[in-house]
């Protein structure tokens, strides 16, 4: 048996104050509920070696395996617009970093490992929920083909832990390209160290943006490289109707990954101001206010790269704002070519296609339209109007679709592709089936009140490869009942 982990351990090379070196605290009776096999053969590791006993320990912080560095990171962030100098890595602690079969750094990290020194009144554990949930969704945004952390392993730990009521407890193995935050820069800005900050903005660029190595000034390159990836990542949730929840600047990751899944969830009636999160009252992270939201904490990134920028402070913040001026704009490109693929629209780009796109979202908000159905229908279509009668039916008002429906088959039209080629690209922007909030809190009640993981299984497989057609999974695609309906998330945590 090959229990080995390749470690290279670049983070644990940074100086001392980045992070601290602590292990996990061993857990009573580990147990496996899962292993991603496809994502262990990635990562080069032994499926077999981890579902063994000791493959267990260490998926659930009994045992560090052979080259492990754990430690836990130091960062800062704002929570809801305000300022929190020390946050870190309350419940999480990193064993390493390894290069997968790609030669990709990913970090290794056990989520619900135990109490560290940014623990602050914390338990330092996670509750199973969250785990499945995290599980879930971190995978299934993978087979969507969106930038995301990744989910190795859940674990129960044979331990309860006390939320709002006493529940089981979990451990989940996630994989990232690092878990560097917006809210880590703020951590040594914060502390006017800058010294710290350039040898962190040096070391996301040679692991991140090793392209910007050379060029004649990186640090504002940086600050346009990780808006550009942030403005191209809130498009493809957005096309896939998915409110992230807590977009806080310790929640977003400077590689470009979707990290930190507590209470998000995937809207079923489309409306632009859709919010789960119990947490968020004032709407701050509702679906349409992404975008506005990922600026403003590119702003507050841009705030810690200051003084890198330039030497004279009025010309670092001149060079900011020219840099993050050009936000908008990349959001709003992005935005339009996920929305073109949604359409059908491959070919030459026309001037009404924004406003197409626009009209079809307004409509489908006024009539409660389901989003991941509506496009799902119209990818099954392909433009045949013969085939939309079930697309109209999704609307309250069926009528309103009616003109939109006109002008997008003259759209189409004009693209000069054939059904065939149409449907298939367009199923393949257009999902059949999302985590729906009702199936994954199907999930989360059987594991933690019955300890029975089938659902779990099931909903995973139905999710693997989300743009086919599987008439056995119709009904992961059906929207809820309205007493199945979700209305809040929490981040149990
Ligand atoms: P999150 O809301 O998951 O983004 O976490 C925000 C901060 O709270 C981070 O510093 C976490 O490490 C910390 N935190 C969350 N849950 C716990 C917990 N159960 N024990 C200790 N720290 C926690
Ligand atoms: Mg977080």
């Amino acid at each position: 048996m090959n229990m080995r982990f390749d470690f290279d351990n670049s983070y644990a090379r940074l100086p001392d104050d980045f992070f601290v070196r602590i292990a996990p605290t061993p857990v009573r009776a580990p147990r496996l509920i899962r292993l991603n096999e496809p994502l262990a053969l990635e990562l080069k590791l032994d499926p077999e070696a981890l579902r063994s006993p000791e493959g267990v320990e260490i998926l659930a912080g009994v045992r560090v395996p052979d080259g492990s560095e754990p430690l836990a990171a130091a960062y800062a962030g704002h929570q809801f617009g305000s300022f929190v100098p020390q946050l870190g890595d309350g419940r999480a602690v990193l064993l390493g970093e390894v290069l997968d079969r790609n030669g990709n750094r990913r970090d290794i990290q056990l989520k619900g490992a135990g109490r560290t020194p940014f623990s602050r009144g914390g338990d330092g554990r996670a509750a199973l929920g969250p785990v499945l949930r995290e599980y879930i969704v971190s995978e299934a945004m993978a087979a969507f083909g969106v930038p995301t952390t990744r989910a190795l392993a859940a674990v129960s730990t044979g331990e309860r832990v006390l939320r709002d009521e006493v529940l089981p407890g979990a451990v989940l193995t996630r994989v990232a390209a690092s878990h560097i935050r917006v809210g880590t820069f703020q951590y040594f800005a914060a502390r006017r160290d800058e010294a710290a900050v350039k040898r962190l903005a040096d070391h996301v660029i040679s692991r991140h943006y090793p392209e910007l190595a050379g060029v004649a000034e990186p640090y504002r390159a940086l600050l346009g490289a990780v808006a550009e990836r942030q403005a191209k990542l809130v498009a493809a949730w957005m096309a896939l109707g998915f409110i992230h929840g807590v977009m806080n600047t310790d929640n977003m990751a400077v590689s470009g990954e979707t990290i930190d899944y507590g209470p998000c969830a995937f809207m079923d009636a489309h409306h632009p101001e859709t919010v789960f999160s119990s947490i968020d009252r004032g709407g701050r992270y509702a679906y349409d206010n992404q975008p506005g939201i990922a600026l403003w904490n590119l702003a507050r990134l841009a705030e810690c790269l200051l003084p890198l920028l330039a030497p004279d402070g009025d010309e670092a913040v001149e060079i900011a704002q020219a840099v993050l001026g050009g936000f908008a704009e990349m959001h709003r490109n992005a935005h339009r070519a996920a929305f073109r693929a949604k359409l059908g629209l491959t070919t030459r780009e026309e001037a009404e296609d924004e406003e197409l796109i626009r009209d079809l979202l307004d409509r489908m908000a006024a009539s409660e339209a389901d989003f991941t159905l509506t496009f799902r229908g119209l990818a099954d279509s392909a433009g045949d109007p013969e085939r939309l009668g079930s697309v109209r039916a999704l609307f309250s008002d069926p009528a309103a679709f009616d003109p939109w429906a006109e002008r997008w088959l003259r759209r189409i039209d004009r693209e000069g592709v054939g059904v065939e080629e149409r449907r298939k690209a367009m199923k393949r922007a257009d999902p059949a089936r999302i985590p729906r909030n009702h199936r994954v809190e199907e999930v989360i009640v059987a594991a933690t009140e019955r300890d029975d993981f089938g659902p779990f299984e099931e909903l995973l497989a139905a999710l693997a490869d989300p743009f086919s057609d599987r008439p056995e999974f119709a009904r992961f695609e059906e929207p809820p009942k309205p007493e199945e309906r979700i209305t809040q998330t929490f981040c149990g945590t």
